[in-house]
Parts: C-alpha cells; sequence; structure tokens
C-alpha cells in the first residue's frame, strides 16, 4: 500500500532527492485561492461571514461567533478529571521548556560610556488558532498560550471551529483548557475566515487586530497564514503533519510502523516516510503498515495518507545519504531509530523537532515532552522553527552613548554622511558640541 523507492546505488543530489518524495498535491499554493475569498469576505462581512462560513464548512451555524464566559465555566465544570491532570501536567511541562526560551536582556559595553542592548519585547496581543475539523486538539491550546504567556504578552484572542456536535459550540475540552489556562476571549470560527478576523479583526464583535497569529491547522489554515503575511506576523506554516523514520537494522519495525500510523492518523495529507539503509526492515515495516491501516480507527485516513505519493519507505545505501535525504526534506517531525542515534543527529540540520531512540517517539511531543508540538510542515522546517516563546519576542537594540562617548566617533559619523551625501546626519552630531 505504501510506495517503496529504491535509491541504492544512485548519488542523488538534494534535488533528486526531494522529487522522489513530493508532498501531497494540494499543496498551501493551491489552497490559496479559496483562503483568500474566505479572508476578503470576513473583511467585508464580518460576523455575518463567519457566520455563513461556518454553516457552509463546518456544517453547524453557531449561536454567536464570541464564546459567552458561561460557556466556559461549564466547559471546566464537566472536565473529564483524567483529562484534566494530563492537562495539568501537559502544561507544567511545556511551561518549564518555553521558560527556557526566553533568552535575557544583554549589554555590551562598546567602550567606556557606549553600551548597546539587546532587550526581548513581547508584542502586546496575539490571536492564536486551535484547529477543530477532522480531530480536535485541545493539545494545542497548551502548545500556543502556554508560550505566549510565558513570553509576557499580555492580551491572547483564541480561535477554534465549531463544532456540529455540540450545538455549534467549540469543543468544550478546548474550552475548559483554554479556561484553565485564563483565557476568556474565545472565538467559535474555524478555517481561513477565523485567521483573517484574528488579523484584520471582526468590529462587530469586539475582536480586535492581533499583532501575531500562531497555531497548526490544515492546509488552508496554512495558506491564511501565508496571506496575512505583513498584516500580523506568524509563527510557521503548521499545516497537515509529516513525520520522517531514520531507521537502521537495529530498529524496531512495530514501533516504526506504529509511529508512522500515529500521524497519518492526523489527515489524508499527512506524510509518513521511512528511510532505511536495511531492506530487511524496510519489508517488515511495509508488511506492519498494511496490518495496522486495516485496524486502525482511523483506518480510511490512515489508508489515504500511507498511499498518497507524499508517503515512502525509502531504501538508500547508508545513513550518511539517509541524512542527506532527511535533510533536503525538512522533515516536521524527525525520530533516529539507529544504534548509535546521537552519531545521526550530528548529521541532522533541517527539521523542526528531532526524536531520539526507541523511548521518544513523536506522540510523546504531541502531548507531554514538553516541547511543543506546533511545527514547521511542507519542508519549512529548511528555514524556519517550532513555536515557541521565542515566537512572540521581538529583540530591540537600545544605544545609550555619553557625551564623551559621542564625541570620540563624531569624525567618523561626519565622513560617513558625508560619504552618503546625507550632511544633516553628521549635523546632527556636531550641533551637540557647538
Ligand atoms: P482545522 O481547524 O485546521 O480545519 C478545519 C477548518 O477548515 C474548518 O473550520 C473550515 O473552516 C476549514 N475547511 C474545511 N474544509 C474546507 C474547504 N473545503 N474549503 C475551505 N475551508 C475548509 O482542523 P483539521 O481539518 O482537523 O486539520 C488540522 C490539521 O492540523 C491537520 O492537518 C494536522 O495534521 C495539523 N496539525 C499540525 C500541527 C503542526 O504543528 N504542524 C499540529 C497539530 C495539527
Amino acid at each position: 500500500m505504501i510506495q517503496t523507492i529504491d535509491l541504492r546505488g544512485s548519488e542523488p543530489t538534494p534535488a533528486a532527492l526531494l522529487a522522489s518524495v513530493p508532498r501531497a498535491l494540494t499543496s498551501v499554493a493551491v489552497a490559496a485561492d479559496i483562503a483568500a475569498e474566505l479572508i476578503a469576505d470576513v473583511r467585508e462581512r464580518g460576523e455575518a461571514a463567519l457566520l455563513d462560513q461556518a454553516e457552509r464548512l463546518d456544517r453547524v451555524r453557531p449561536g454567536q461567533v464570541r464564546v459567552p464566559a458561561s460557556h466556559i465555566a461549564d466547559a471546566i465544570a464537566g472536565l473529564d478529571p483524567a483529562v484534566r491532570t494530563a492537562i495539568t501536567e501537559t502544561i507544567r511541562r511545556v511551561r518549564l521548556a518555553s521558560a527556557a526560551q526566553v533568552p535575557p536582556h544583554l549589554t555590551t559595553t562598546i567602550e567606556a560610556g557606549a553600551t548597546v542592548t539587546q532587550r526581548w519585547q513581547p508584542v502586546n496581543r496575539v490571536g492564536l488558532y486551535v484547529p477543530g475539523g477532522k480531530a480536535v486538539y485541545p493539545s494545542s491550546v497548551v502548545m500556543n498560550v502556554v508560550p505566549a504567556q510565558v513570553s509576557g504578552v499580555q492580551s491572547i484572542a483564541l480561535a477554534s471551529p465549531p463544532q456540529s456536535h455540540f450545538d455549534g459550540r467549540v469543543h468544550p475540552t478546548i474550552l475548559a483548557v483554554a479556561g484553565l489556562l485564563g483565557v476568556d476571549e474565545i472565538y467559535a470560527m474555524g478555517g481561513a475566515g477565523a485567521i483573517g478576523a484574528l488579523a484584520y479583526g471582526v468590529a462587530g464583535i469586539g475582536l480586535e487586530p492581533v499583532q501575531i497569529v500562531t497555531g497548526p491547522g490544515n492546509v488552508y489554515v496554512a495558506a491564511a497564514k501565508r496571506l496575512i503575511r505583513g498584516q500580523a506576523g506568524i509563527d510557521s506554516e503548521a499545516g497537515p503533519t509529516d513525520i520522517l523514520v531514520i531507521a537502521d537494522a537495529a530498529a524496531d519495525p512495530l514501533l516504526i510502523a506504529a509511529d508512522l500510523v500515529s500521524q497519518a492518523e492526523h489527515d489524508e495529507l499527512a506524510a509518513a516516510v521511512l528511510v532505511t539503509d536495511s531492506p530487511d526492515l524496510a519489508d517488515a515495516v511495509a508488511a506492519r503498515l498494511s496490518v495496522l491501516a486495516a485496524s486502525t480507527f482511523h483506518s480510511e485516513r490512515v489508508t489515504a495518507a500511507l498511499g498518497g505519493r507524499q508517503s515512502a519507505i525509502v531504501l538508500v545505501d547508508d545513513l550518511k545519504v539517509a541524512a542527506a535525504f532527511s535533510n533536503a526534506f525538512g522533515p516536521e517531525h524527525l525520530e533516529i531509530q539507529t544504534s548509535d542515534p546521537d552519531a545521526v543527529l550530528a548529521t541532522i540540520e533541517n527539521a523542526g523537532a528531532i526524536f531520539l531512540g526507541p523511548y521518544s517517539p513523536v506522540s510523546l511531543g504531541d502531548y507531554v515532552a514538553g516541547s511543543n508540538h506546533v511545527l514547521p510542515t511542507g519542508g519549512q522546517a529548511r528555514f524556519s522553527s517550532g513555536l515557541g516563546a521565542y515566537t512572540f519576542l521581538r529583540p530591540q537594540q537600545i544605544v545609550r552613548y555619553s557625551r564623551q562617548a559621542l564625541e570620540a566617533v563624531a569624525e567618523h559619523i561626519a565622513a560617513l554622511s558625508n560619504a552618503e551625501a546625507l550632511p544633516a546626519h553628521g549635523d546632527a552630531v556636531t550641533a551637540r558640541f557647538q
């Protein structure tokens, strides 16, 4: 069911490696036109557009887009105790790891009386997207909200699709987790329209525009995030998930198959890739995948994802080529299941998050590892990173010079301003010494 690609005996370039397992056909670029229309509709018609879009795309018309406080309180009261305990532990762990992502302010003394300080300033207001289409993601509430809070963001708006099973309300577990984290500005809206609403604001419901929009979502959400850039910042395009496993003969095929299926159950467009130098392992994983895909809870979705052209078992000559393949692919999640994972890790450049050894599966990172599960997809790990407290922080340089320190460099400023034919620059300095 999953394709096998045999690259042994060839020396493919990174571009050829990448072309051998292309991403899914419904790319962010294809979804962009649809997302643009949905955003324009929200900008023009506000809440009415959001309600109409919910009716069409979520198959339910919410009573109102802004979630009343009583719905959040009801959700907290009804939260399953085991889920509450698990969420509390997840929050604790993600908070610990997020705190380590806030860099200290740093002052550099250039000369006596001349300093440049770099401080890390949070944005004031953010919009956090929590998916809720094919699956609902209370864990994504934690992954969005905790780093924002740790970074010092003051104002948080959270959006998640209305659920037809819950009378058009946001899923109660999402409401409960948001409530436990102290977030009370929540909107029942999903997809591209929600991303547009967060970025541009919706006057009729008191939704003020945000400065940064973060969070995972499907291909329409990812496309919308690309479109609102400039109006607001974003984290990365955290779209349909992907997993790449580098494994050798020492790995357990049952565990690898289980991990590939665990990500394939997110989305038909999810990519699950194994790269190995062991033909025996490849055969064993393929056999196990067939069994699991037929019996797993989301069998249809998993079968579609594993059977798509974006998923494959790739045979290579050695782990060096495996690492080269992974670097070209830029996986969202990379698992290294080899006899010496650290040796492979040393050759990895591009990955959203990296999971080492048999006891660090991606599912751990999806929930309670402490790491963040909002990660760049579609190969964007080649140039961007996962969500973290740093996403909400901007470095700002603060310059402080004394009279003497400025006087010491005045002639350099004059020389450079003359060289650039901008003499008023030099004059602004000499004026201080006349
Ligand atoms: P979602 O909330 O992202 O999408 C649902 C919304 O999509 C709906 O509310 C609707 O507005 C819109 N939509 C659905 N069909 C549409 C259509 N035909 N045209 C236009 N808009 C449409 O929830 P989901 O669908 O469950 O997707 C969640 C995604 O998030 C999955 O792909 C999963 O892999 C991904 N994910 C990624 C990460 C990450 O960090 N990369 C983490 C968690 C989840």
